[in-house]
C-alpha cells in the first residue's frame, strides 16, 4: 500500500523551476531514499511533503488523503509528517527528555508522554541520559535525539533532510544502522534524502535517483546499480566502465569480447548499444597462461584503499580499446597487479546494454568509455566483429 502518492509535481522559486512534473510513490513501512545532486530539489521535496511549501501544480496525497492540490491544502501540523532537519536543529535550552516530549500532549497525558519519551530514549540507546542538554551530547547522539522527538508523536511518516552529512565517515555508518534499527522497531515510513549514492543504497528499502526535478528511476538499491536506466544514473550510482557494443541475441560484441547480457531481447539484435560493466564485474590475472583469446590490458594505476584497490587499465587486445577501471580485493586474495604489469581480463556475469551508442566523453568522473563509438547506422565497426567470439564473460 502506497502512504505517499505525488503526481506531476510542480514547484518554482520565483522564475526558476526546481520541482518539474515530479512522479513518486512510498510505500508504507519502508524507507525510501530520494537521490539526487545538491540543488536538484531534494529539500524543497521534503518541504512540500511537510507542508511547509505549497506546490504549484500537481497532486499529494497521504495515506490516500489528498494534502496538497486541486485546490485542497492541508496544514502542516495536520498532516502527522515528522521531520529531521539536516543539523537537527535540538532546543539547546530544554534537556533531552524535553526535546523527545516536544511534541506530545501536556497536561493530563503527562504520564503517557512520559512513558513515550522513556520508550524512545531506550530505542536510541540514550536511556539515563534524558537530562542533559543537547551540548552533552556527541553528535551522532543529538542527531539520535533528533529522530526521536520527530517519532514521539507517532507520525504516519518521517522525513530525514540529509541526516548524517555533517557527521564524521566513522559515525556515520555506526548512526546509519541505528536509525535504520530504530525505523524498523517504529514500522514508521520514511522518507530520507541524501546526495550520497552508498548512503542510498546501504540504507533505503526503495532508492528514486532525481534529476532535473523528476524522479528517473525507483527501484530496490539492486536493480538500480544493476540495470540503471541510463548512463548516467549508472554512474551517479557508483564507478562504471561504459564500452561501446553491437548486441546481437543473448550477447554483445564488445571490445572485450562476447560479453552476456543480463536481459536478452531488452535491446533489438544488431543494434549499437551502450554496455555497462562494473568495476567489480572484472576478474584480473597472469597475462601468461591466460587463454590467447582472453583480451589483455596494461596496468597503469592501482589505488590501494585497504579492503580493496581500483586498477585502472588499458586494453591491449585488437584495435585502439577503452580504458577501463576494476575494483579488486586487496588482501592476499588480491591479484598484486603492479603499473606497467600487462593482465589478462574477464568479465563475470551479465552485463546491462542501452540501445544508444556510448558518449564521447567519459561515464562520469570515475568512469571510463569505450574507445570509438559504433557506425552512426548503428553497425559494429569490423575491428569489433572479429572481437565477438573471442573472450566474453564467465
Ligand atoms: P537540494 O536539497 O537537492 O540541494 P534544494 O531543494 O535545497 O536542493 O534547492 C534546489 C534549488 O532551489 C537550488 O538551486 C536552490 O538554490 C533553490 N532554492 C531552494 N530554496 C529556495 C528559496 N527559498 N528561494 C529561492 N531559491 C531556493
Amino acid at each position: 500500500m502506497n502512504e505517499v502518492t505525488i503526481t506531476g509535481l510542480h514547484k518554482s522559486y520565483g522564475s526558476v523551476p526546481v520541482l518539474a512534473g515530479l512522479d513518486l510513490s512510498v510505500e508504507a513501512g519502508l524507507l525510501t531514499a530520494v537521490l539526487g545532486p545538491s540543488g536538484s530539489g531534494k529539500t524543497t521535496l521534503l518541504r512540500v511533503l511537510a507542508g511547509f511549501e505549497r506546490a504549484d501544480a500537481g497532486q499529494l496525497s497521504i495515506a490516500g488523503e489528498c494534502v496538497d492540490g486541486g485546490g485542497r491544502w492541508v496544514a502542516p501540523e495536520k498532516r502527522r509528517v515528522g521531520y529531521v532537519p539536516q543539523e537537527g536543529c535540538l532546543f539547546p535550552h530544554l534537556s533531552v527528555a524535553a526535546n523527545i516530549g516536544f511534541g506530545l500532549a501536556k497536561g493530563p497525558g503527562r504520564r503517557d508522554r512520559n512513558r513515550r519519551v522513556g520508550e524512545l530514549l531506550e530505542l536510541i540507546g540514550l536511556d539515563g541520559m534524558g537530562e542533559r542538554r543537547p551540548h552533552e551530547l556527541s553528535g551522532g547522539q543529538q542527531q539520535r535525539v533528533a529522530l526521536a522527538r520527530a517519532l514521539a508523536p507517532r507520525p504516519r511518516i518521517v522525513l530525514l533532510d540529509e541526516p548524517f552529512a555533517s557527521l564524521d565517515t566513522g559515525l556515520r555508518a555506526t548512526l546509519r544502522d541505528d536509525v535504520r534499527e530504530v525505523l524498523r522497531a517504529e514500522g514508521t515510513t520514511t522518507v530520507l534524502v541524501t546526495h550520497d549514492q552508498d548512503e542510498a543504497l546501504s540504507i533505503a528499502d526503495v532508492v528514486a535517483v532525481m534529476r532535473h526535478g523528476r524522479i528517473v528511476q525507483a527501484g530496490s538499491p539492486r536493480e538500480l546499480y544493476d540495470a540503471p536506466a541510463d548512463a548516467e544514473v549508472a554512474t551517479f550510482l557508483g564507478m562504471a566502465n561504459l564500452v561501446p557494443g553491437i548486441v546481437e541475441e543473448s550477447y554483445a560484441a564488445t571490445p572485450l569480447g562476447a560479453l552476456c547480457l543480463d536481459c536478452p531481447g531488452r535491446v533489438p539484435a544488431g543494434a549499437a548499444a551502450t554496455i555497462l560493466i562494473r568495476p567489480e564485474q572484472l576478474a584480473l590475472g597472469p597475462a601468461e597462461g591466460c587463454p590467447p583469446d582472453c583480451p589483455r590490458a596494461a596496468v597503469c594505476r592501482v589505488d590501494y584503499h585497504g579492503h580493496d584497490a581500483v586498477v585502472r587499465l588499458q586494453l591491449r587486445t585488437g584495435p585502439p580499446g577503452p580504458d577501463l577501471v576494476a575494483r579488486v580485493p586487496a588482501g592476499p586474495a588480491g591479484t598484486g597487479a603492479r603499473p606497467g604489469d600487462v593482465v589478462g581480463v574477464t568479465v563475470r556475469g551479465g552485463v546491462h546494454a542501452w540501445a544508444q551508442p556510448a558518449p564521447s566523453g567519459n561515464g562520469g568522473p570515475e568512469a571510463s568509455n569505450g574507445g570509438a563509438p559504433p557506425h552512426e547506422d548503428g553497425t559494429a565497426p569490423p575491428e569489433w566483429e572479429s572481437l565477438a567470439g573471442t573472450g566474453g564473460n564467465q
